[in-house]
């Protein structure tokens, strides 16, 4: 099948209100004969049912949690990008959408990010209206920082809990619709298939996770919602229930699944301790406003530091290689994700690193302290010279912005990170590649939409910091509730989907013969042997450095292992009851399947970008080399094996940015 973008005519500001204007809409009184199914109420998926609700919509809504509330999003700490230029340093529709395709190193399509930064400045004002605490400066008004790739400050934020009071935002805005009775939550339900019915999809096939009930659930149109799939590396910053399933099973069924190796791999997280981890933690990439990156300059003091008879505070500053300001002087510590991860593990490779692995680099606010001290001592007129006033004052200043990532710090590392840097580590984040969608956010299955993390979204090959809550919301407060109703005007005479028909109960058939096989397989290994192995050969054939050599080993490894896991794995009780196992087996299998594909991808992409790394492909100065050729979205069609998936191709064409070397210097 060719791929149509169904990008709209027009100059690239007007496409998106053209489109709004052409696109055919459904009266109120026939909005309540059409169902529509989200699975996943997350940012992405909460804010499009509520609206989807609001504007009359039946909406069935699912999640595996017991509650909304617990989605992956509530753990989104830094903050969410608007171009609202508050801080008039600049700021602009254009800049933010001229940041976005540079931070995604020219591999995401124009007309979305661009539509991405027009919703941008509504989503803010959607959110206040809804109670958001957004910190807010002296004066009243709403405050901003910065954020990795970009000049100006357009990160609003709550404190380091942004995520959780956006999401408690979608939620009460949920519930006033359930409550309504227009949209039916389903917690604890797993949607393990979507049913398409005459090309179209119709609905889809749960189970619940509590009794293991396979159920059948049918709507005009279904919207996947689900998240990203970082979890394919076992270790990862996302929560520990985050997973592919949703996403790999509409593609298994006709969806094209597009730059499945785009990774991105977040520079400040806590290294990892030790073997028997299960997961990574982030420090907020607000951090690196105030914090400074460094390593010793010399191999003897990085060698006296990891054995600990060094402490990096007795190091003498000129004896500190503040690598990403040295490097980067325009961007310093605040260069985009993908360039501060690859410069820390450059520097980790050589030898410098700071932990007794090796494997950290320092996060320092010392000297963010001394400056926040000495002004706050200025403006209260107190002595600027009292070097033990100017600790107080700075570390005051310090925990209002930072508070609680430091004490989250500390509980784990049990290091008090006012007193000595920070240890950091890059660690797998978040997840650019995703389903293919069209500008209306459909994809290849007419009637199935994907929004959120789980699309592939407008990040191209990188992510730019706070800007996956603003891509979120903005699919599901402001586009999505546009572009599906403009399918949607076609059902108006439809009338409810029944569920007994051959469609759904082939698809039920499938669901229920997998589930009996991992209960009936009785192998001899648990689900999380197989996950940490498949962890391990993604993380070091996959990860932060890509090669021909190790690519295709990764394929032939994955797929091995997949057929082990299939042998051996020992999923212990039954289907009919609480068995998280079970569920757990079944996204194991998604994941070996989506791992090969993923190695397969950046296999076939012959040159580096964001944060798609090849080896081969990078410049003298070790940055990443990108290739005209590969300017397109690869977008793959399931055929039975990931080994037979076919590509096809998305150009991406740049008709309003020069495509241009990323420099951040
Ligand atoms: C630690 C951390 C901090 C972050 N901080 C920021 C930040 O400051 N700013 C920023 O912009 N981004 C941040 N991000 C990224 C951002 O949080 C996520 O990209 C975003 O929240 C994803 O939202 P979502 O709605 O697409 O998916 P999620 O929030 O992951 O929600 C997925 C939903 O799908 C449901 N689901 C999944 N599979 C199924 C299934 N098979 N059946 C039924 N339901 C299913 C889940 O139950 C859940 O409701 C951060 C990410 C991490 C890991």
């Amino acid at each position: 099948m060719a791929l149509d973008s169904k990008i709209p005519e027009g100059p690239l500001a007007d496409k998106w209100t053209n489109h709004k204007n052409n696109i055919n809409l459904v009266n109120p009184a026939n909005k309540r004969h059409i169902d529509v199914i989200i699975v996943g109420t997350g940012l992405a998926g909460g804010s499009a049912a509520a609206t989807l609700a609001e504007l009359g919509y039946n909406v069935k809504a699912f999640c595996f949690q017991d509650s909304p509330r617990r989605a992956h999003s509530i753990a989104a700490q830094g903050g969410i990008n608007a171009a609202k230029n508050y801080q008039g340093d600049g700021d602009s529709t254009y800049r933010l959408f001229y940041d976005t395709v540079k931070g995604g190193d020219y591999r995401s399509r124009e007309a979305n990010v661009h539509r991405l930064a027009e919703v941008s400045t509504n989503i803010i004002d959607q959110c206040v209206a809804q109670g958001v605490p957004f910190a807010r400066d002296y004066g009243g008004l709403l405050d901003n920082r910065s954020f990795g790739g970009v000049l100006v400050s357009r990160t609003f934020y709550a404190k380091g809990q942004t995520g959780q009071q956006l999401l408690l935002g979608a939620y009460s805005a949920m519930n006033r619709q359930i409550g309504r009775g227009k949209i039916k939550m389903y917690n604890r339900h797993e949607m393990l298939d979507v049913v398409i019915v005459g090309g179209k999809a119709r609905g889809i096939i749960t189970r619940n996770l509590v009794t293991g009930e396979i159920e059948r659930h049918s709507a005009h149109a279904v919207v996947i919602g689900t998240g990203g799939y970082g979890n394919v590396f076992y270790l990862s910053t996302n929560a520990m229930g985050s997973n592919v399933t949703a996403a790999w099973k509409a593609h298994k069924r006709g969806a094209y699944f597009a730059n499945p190796c785009y990774t991105q791999i977040h520079p400040t997280c806590i290294p990892v301790s030790g073997d028997h981890q299960s997961k990574l933690t982030l420090m907020s990439e607000s951090l690196r406003n105030d914090g400074r990156i460094w390593v010793p300059k010399k191999l003897e003091d990085a060698k006296a530091i990891q054995n600990r008879d060094l402490k990096p505070t007795d190091l003498a500053e000129d004896q500190r290689d503040y690598f990403l300001e040295r490097r980067y002087p325009a961007f310093g510590n605040l260069v985009p994700r993908d360039v501060a991860s690859r410069a820390a593990k450059e520097r980790c490779d050589e030898g410098f690193g700071v932990n007794k692995t090796g494997e950290a680099v320092f996060l320092d606010f010392a000297a963010a302290i001394v400056r926040y001290g000495k002004e706050k001592a200025h403006v209260k007129g107190l002595d600027e010279n009292d070097a033990t006033l100017i600790q107080t004052l700075g570390k005051e200043v310090v925990k209002s912005k930072y508070g609680n990532l430091f004490q989250m710090y500390e509980k784990i590392v049990d290091e008090n990170p006012y007193e000595t840097p920070m240890m950091i580590y890059p660690a797998v984040h978040y997840t650019m590649g995703g389903v293919w969608v069209d500008y209306n956010l459909q994809t290849t299955i007419p009637g199935l939409y994907a929004i959120g993390e789980a699309n592939f979204s407008d990040h191209g090959a990188n992510r730019l910091g706070a800007s996956a809550l603003m891509q979120g919301l903005a699919d599901g407060y402001f586009v999505l509730p546009y572009t599906i109703g403009n399918y949607l005007s076609d059902d108006i005479r439809t009338g409810p989907i029944p569920t007994d028909t051959v469609e759904f109960e082939e698809a039920e058939a499938k669901v229920t013969s997998e589930i009996n096989h991992f209960i009936n397989n009785k192998g001899t290994k648990p689900v999380d042997y197989f996950h940490k192995r498949l962890g391990k050969i993604m993380w070091n054939k996959c990860g932060m450095a890509r090669n021909e050599k190790e690519l295709k080993e990764a394929i032939e490894e994955i797929s091995a292992l997949r057929e082990e896991f299939y042998k051996d794995v020992l999923v212990p009780g039954s289907a009919d009851e609480f068995n998280e196992e079970l569920a757990k087996a079944g996204r194991v299998a998604d994941f070996l399947e989506l791992g090969e594909l993923f190695a397969k991808d950046a296999l076939v992409r012959e040159e580096s970008a964001g944060g798609h790394f090849r080896e081969e492909y990078q410049t003298p100065e070790g940055e990443a080399q990108r290739r005209k050729e590969f300017q397109f979205v690869s977008a793959w069609e399931y055929k039975g094996e990931p080994k037979d998936a076919e590509l096809h191709k998305e150009e991406l064409v740049y008709e309003n940015i020069e495509v241009k070397e990323r420099s951040y210097k």
